[in-house]
């Protein structure tokens, strides 16, 4: 099951935020405040990370900086729509998308969804992928079989 960690300081949104990938099938835990947030997004085992850009104690720029450094998995940047995501700040610390509230969460779903996917295919981590490569092993080994029985 995928497990998503939200950094998000206003409750109502991190909870409905939690419920909609509760209803899709993933796990959420949520975090109120940037510290904690880094602290649980770099020990933690988590697939994806939202993250909040206006936070205490920490800003989502330098928690997104901090975990790119040592992690690869997808980050999506929130934002209020008076806090206007710098986009381009956000590209170069390294976050993976930007969505600004208020959002849709039925369209913040289908992004993480989306970035899980692609993640999935660039590591090599999903399974069906695996599977076929395995059949394809059997197959080389089969016909090599056959070639020289
Ligand atoms: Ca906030």
């Amino acid at each position: 099951m995928k497990s998503i960690l939200i950094i998000e300081d206003e409750p109502s949104i991190a909870e409905l935020q939690k419920d909609y990938y509760e209803l899709s099938g993933m796990k959420a835990d949520i975090c109120h405040d940037g510290e904690e947030g880094l602290k649980r997004a770099l020990e933690g085992d988590y697939d994806l990370i939202v993250l909040d850009l206006a936070l205490p104690k920490r800003d989502g720029y330098e928690i997104c900086k901090q975990i790119r450094a040592v992690k690869e998995i997808p980050i999506l940047m929130v934002s209020a729509k008076k806090e206007e995501i710098d986009k381009i700040r956000g590209l170069h610390l390294g976050a993976d998308d930007y969505i600004t509230k208020p959002f849709s969460p039925s369209e913040l779903v289908a992004r993480v969804r989306a970035h899980l996917g692609r993640y999935e295919r660039l590591t090599g981590k999903q399974q069906p992928a695996q599977q076929t490569r395995f059949e394809f092993a059997d197959y080389l080994l089969i016909k090599y079989l056959v070639a020289y029985m």
